[in-house]
C-alpha cells in the first residue's frame, strides 16, 4: 500500500481559469484496490482493512492532483465497485431482494448487489455509453420509495477538506441515473423510470443540501445521457429538474457535466437553467460543441468546464490548438475552467512507468497522471498567456512532430496498398446463391449443421502454460506443444460429440484482440496499462499506434494443425477489423476509417492465407460492431458505412466456395440490422437463448437472405440446458427461419465455461439438432 504525504496546508487560491477533472481512476498505482477487494471477498482482508486501503488510495490521488497543479478535486467518484451502484445506495434505490442482506451489512449488500449470492441475482451489468467500463444497471418500478443516504459522498468531501484540498463532490445526476434504469423484475416492461423524477428530486435535494452542509461550495452533477438524442419531454424533465434544484435554498453551486459527445438540444436547456456551470466535451464528436455554443449565445453569468483534453484515449494533447479553442470559450463564458472531456476512469495511470517502450513513442502518451499535468499547463496558459508555457509548448510541439514524422505511424508501404483499395475489393466476386451452391457442394453439410463460436474452456493447465511462459520456466517448444495437445483433445471430442464445423479451440488465444495485435506491426502494448472494466476487472487494451501491417500469418499452423486431425472441416478463426479497433486505444491522428481499413488489409491477407492452407470456412468476429455505434444517431450512418466496409474487405477475397462466417453477441441488434446484412457474410451467429430467438424474427422481419445461427445456448451461465429446451428454441428459430439456412450453436465462445458443463451442453445441443432434423 503506498503511503502519502501528511496532510498538506490549505491550497492557495488561484485567480482566474482553474484546473480540474471530473474523476480519476480509482485503482491505486499497483491496482491496490482490486487486491483490497478480493481480498476481501476472499476473507483475508477485514472490512476496516478494506475502508482503510479506500481512504489511503483516495488520500493519494487527490495529493497527486494537488501536486499536478490541479486547483479543483473532484471526490465521490471514488467507489468499490461502480459509481452507478454508489448513486443506487444514495438516493435508496436498493432492490427488494437485496434489502435484508444491506440492512444486515451495507458492505456485504453492496456486494451482493454487484454480484450477487448463491441465492440473489445480481443487478444487470451493462456498458457504460461507449466506452469499455460497465455499470450496474439501477432496477426501478412504480413502488420504488427514495430516501438519502448521503453518508459517502458526505464522508469523502469531509475527507478531502480535511486534507487541506478544495473538493467538488461528484454525483450522477438525476436524469442520467433515470434514463440509465431499467423496469425492476417484475414490473411491466414499458415501465419509464424517468416518470420517477418527481419522487427523485426532493432527494437529490438532501444530497445536495448535506454537501452544503459538510463545506461543498461547488457540486458537480454528471449528466452524460444529455449527449444523446433526448426527446422533447425529456429535455423538458431535464430543465424541471435543474429549476427545482436550482430554487433550493441552501444548495451548493451546481456545475452540469455532460460529456462523450456534444450536447445538442440539451445546451440552450442548460444554458437557461439555474445552475451556476456547465460542463461541455470540446474532443471528438463533442468539438461540435463550439459551434453549438457560439449559436445559443454562449452561457452568460455561467461558469464553463472545457473537457479539451480526450479522456478516453491515451494520447498527448495538442495544447496549442486547445490553448486556441480555450481563447475562444473565453468570450462565450463568464468563466473558463479546464479539464478533461470525461471523467480519467477510462485510461490508465501513468505513462512514465511504461520503460519498455521506446521513450521516444512513449512521450506520445499521456495517461491519467500526464493529463492532469496538460490540463493544469492549459489553465496556465489561458490565466497567464501563452508566453507563461512557452517551454511546456515548446515540448509539446516537439513531441507532437516526432509522432506525425515517425517511421510507425507513417509506413508507406500500408499507405500505397490502402490508398489502392477499390470500391471492388470490398464485393465479394459472386453474388450470394452462387456462392451458397458452391459452399453447399463442398462443405457437403447436413440440415441444421451444429458448430461453435470457437473458444473452449480456458483452463487453469491452459492460463499455467502461458504465465509459464512468461516467466521462462518452460520453453516455446513446450508451449506450442502444450497448446497442441489442447487442440487434439478439442477435436477428438468434437468429433466424439457429433458436430459438423469444427473449431481448434483458441487454446493459444490470451484475448481474442491481444493476441492479433501482439502479431500485428503498428500495435504496441503497455505494461501498466490497466483500466477499469468492472468491479474488480481491469484490462490492458492494445494501442493501435502506427500503421498497421502482417509480418507473418497469425493462425495458419494452428488451423492446419487442427485440420489435419480431422476430415471434418475446421473454421479458420478471427478477429474482425471493428473488433481489433473497439477493444484497444485507437489513433486520433487520423479517422478511425482509415485505421480500420488497414487493420482489415491485413486481416485480408490472413483470410486468403487460411483459404490457401486449406479451410473451408472462416470466421470472422464482430462482437463489437454495435457496441461502437455512435452515441447520436446522425452519426451512424457514416460509422456503419465505414465499419462494414472493413469487414468486407477483409472477407471477401475468397472463392465462391469458401463460407465466410461472422458472430456477434451482447446486443440490441435492432439498430444494425441493415449493418448486419451489408456485412455480406454467408453465415451468421449470434446471441439468442436468452432472448428466445427474437433476433432469428427480427432477421426475418428484415428479410436477411442469407445463414443465420441464433445461440441456443446460454453461455453466460454454467447452467446446462436440456436437450428439450434446446430443441424448443430451435423450433422457434425454425419459425423464423427456414431449416436450408439454419445453424444449431451456443449464444459465444465457451473459454469462461468449464469442461463439464460444456460438454453435457454440446452434447444436448447436438442431439436436439438431431431430434429436430427427424422432424423435418
Ligand atoms: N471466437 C471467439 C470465442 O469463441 C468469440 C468471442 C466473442 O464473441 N466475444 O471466444
Ligand atoms: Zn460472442
Amino acid at each position: 500500500m503506498a503511503t502519502s504525504s501528511t496532510a498538506t496546508a490549505p491550497q492557495a487560491t488561484v485567480h482566474g481559469p482553474q484546473a480540474t477533472v471530473y474523476g480519476y481512476p480509482r485503482q491505486g498505482p499497483n491496482r491496490e484496490l482490486k487486491k483490497a477487494i478480493e481480498g476481501y471477498w476472499a476473507g483475508r482482508v477485514s472490512a476496516s482493512a478494506l475502508h482503510d486501503s479506500a481512504a489511503g488510495l483516495r488520500r493519494d490521488t487527490w495529493q497527486r492532483l494537488a501536486d499536478a497543479g490541479l486547483t479543483e478535486i473532484p471526490t465521490g467518484d471514488f467507489s468499490l465497485y461502480d459509481h452507478v451502484l454508489d448513486t443506487t445506495v444514495a438516493v435508496g434505490a436498493i432492490p427488494a431482494r437485496h434489502r435484508a442482506a444491506v440492512d444486515a451489512d451495507p458492505l456485504d449488500g453492496y456486494f451482493a448487489m454487484a454480484r450477487g449470492t448463491q441465492d440473489v441475482a445480481p443487478l444487470e451489468m451493462t456498458k457504460w455509453f461507449d466506452t469499455n467500463y460497465h455499470y450496474l444497471v439501477p432496477e426501478l418500478g412504480p413502488d420504488t420509495a427514495f430516501a438519502a443516504n448521503p453518508a459517502k459522498a458526505v464522508g469523502e468531501l469531509r475527507e478531502a477538506l480535511a486534507l487541506g484540498h478544495r473538493a467538488r463532490p461528484v454525483l450522477l445526476g438525476p436524469i442520467s441515473y433515470l434514463l440509465l434504469a431499467k423496469p425492476a423484475p417484475g414490473v411491466a416492461e414499458d415501465f419509464q423510470p424517468i416518470t420517477l423524477l418527481d419522487r427523485l428530486l426532493p432527494v437529490y435535494a438532501q444530497l445536495l443540501t448535506a454537501l452544503r452542509a459538510a463545506g461543498a461550495e461547488w457540486v458537480q452533477l454528471d449528466e452524460p445521457v444529455l449527449v444523446q438524442d433526448r426527446t422533447p419531454a425529456e429535455l423538458n424533465a431535464t430543465a424541471r429538474a435543474l429549476r427545482e434544484l436550482g430554487a433550493l435554498t441552501e444548495r451548493p453551486k451546481l456545475l452540469v457535466a455532460t460529456y462523450f459527445d456534444r450536447a445538442g438540444e440539451a445546451l440552450p436547456v442548460l444554458a437557461k437553467a439555474p445552475i451556476e456551470g456547465v460542463g461541455l466535451d470540446f474532443t471528438g464528436p463533442g468539438a461540435a460543441n463550439l459551434d453549438d455554443l457560439a449559436a445559443v449565445g454562449g452561457l452568460p453569468g455561467k461558469r464553463l468546464v472545457a473537457g479539451v483534453v480526450d479522456g478516453r484515449n491515451v494520447w498527448i494533447n495538442n495544447l496549442e490548438r486547445s490553448l486556441v479553442t480555450l481563447a475562444t470559450l473565453l468570450g462565450l463564458a463568464d468563466r473558463v475552467d479546464v479539464a478533461a472531456s470525461c471523467s480519467l476512469l477510462h485510461v490508465p495511470l501513468d505513462a512514465d512507468r511504461e520503460r519498455e517502450l521506446d521513450p521516444q513513442v512513449a512521450r506520445w502518451f499521456a495517461f491519467a497522471r500526464q493529463k492532469s499535468a496538460e490540463i493544469t499547463i492549459l489553465a496556465r496558459g489561458l490565466r497567464e498567456g501563452a508566453t507563461a508555457i512557452t517551454a511546456e509548448l515548446a515540448a509539446n510541439r516537439a513531441d507532437l512532430a516526432s509522432r506525425a514524422g515517425s517511421a510507425l505511424t507513417h509506413d508507406p508501404a500500408v499507405r500505397a496498398r490502402t490508398a489502392a483499395v477499390t470500391e471492388a475489393d470490398a464485393r465479394r466476386a459472386q453474388p450470394y446463391p452462387e456462392r451458397a451452391a458452391a459452399q453447399r457442394a463442398r462443405l457437403g453439410l447436413p440440415l441444421l449443421p451444429t458448430t461453435t463460436i470457437g473458444s473452449f474452456p480456458q483452463t487453469t493447465e491452459l492460463r499455467t502454460a502461458r504465465a509459464d511462459l512468461r516467466t521462462g520456466r518452460i520453453d516455446s517448444d513446450a508451449y506450442q506443444e502444450r497448446m497442441r495437445a489442447e487442440v487434439r483433445e478439442v477435436i477428438a471430442y468434437q468429433e466424439e460429440a457429433g458436430l459438423d464445423v469444427l473449431v481448434h479451440g483458441e487454446p493459444e488465444r490470451n484475448d481474442m484482440v491481444q493476441y492479433f495485435a501482439e502479431q500485428l506491426t503498428g500495435y504496441l502494448a503497455t505494461r501498466h496499462g490497466w483500466v477499469q472494466s468492472y468491479g474488480t476487472r481491469y484490462v490492458r487494451p492494445p494501442v493501435l499506434a502506427g500503421d498497421i501491417s502482417r509480418p507473418h500469418p497469425m493462425t495458419t499452423q494452428w488451423f492446419r494443425y487442427a485440420q489435419s486431425l480431422t476430415d471434418r472441416p475446421v473454421k479458420g478463426m478471427l478477429t474482425g477489423p471493428v473488433t481489433m479497433l473497439a477493444w484497444s486505444f485507437v489513433r486520433d491522428d487520423q479517422p478511425l476509417a482509415d485505421t480500420a481499413r488497414q487493420v482489415a488489409l491485413a486481416l485480408r491477407e490472413e483470410v486468403t492465407d487460411l483459404e490457401a492452407v486449406g479451410a473451408a470456412v472462416i470466421q470472422v468476429d464482430e462482437p463489437a460492431l454495435r457496441e461502437t455505434l455512435p452515441l447520436r444517431a446522425a452519426a451512424r450512418p457514416a460509422y456503419l458505412d465505414w465499419a462494414t466496409e472493413a469487414f468486407r474487405l477483409t472477407t471477401s477475397g475468397v472463392r465462391a466456395d469458401t463460407q465466410i462466417h461472422t458472430h456477434m453477441c451482447y446486443a440490441e441488434f435492432g439498430a444494425i440490422m441493415t449493418a448486419i446484412d451489408d456485412l455480406d457474410a454467408d453465415v451468421i451467429s449470434l446471441e439468442a437463448a436468452r432472448s428466445h430467438m427474437q433476433v432469428a424474427h427480427e432477421l426475418a422481419d428484415a428479410g436477411y437472405p442469407r445463414e443465420v445461427g441464433p445461440g441456443v445456448y446460454d453461455i453466460h451461465s454454467p447452467r446446462v440446458p436440456s436437450t428439450a429446451e434446446a430443441a424448443a428454441l430451435l423450433r422457434a428459430a425454425l419459425a423464423a427461419i427456414p431449416a436450408q439456412r439454419l445453424w444449431v450453436n451456443p449464444d459465444c465462445g465457451l473459454k469462461t465455461r468449464g469442461w463439464p458443463e460444456t460438454r453435457a451442453s454440446l452434447d444436448h445441443l447436438v442431439a436436439a439438432a438431431r431430434e429436430v432434423r427427424a422432424e423435418l
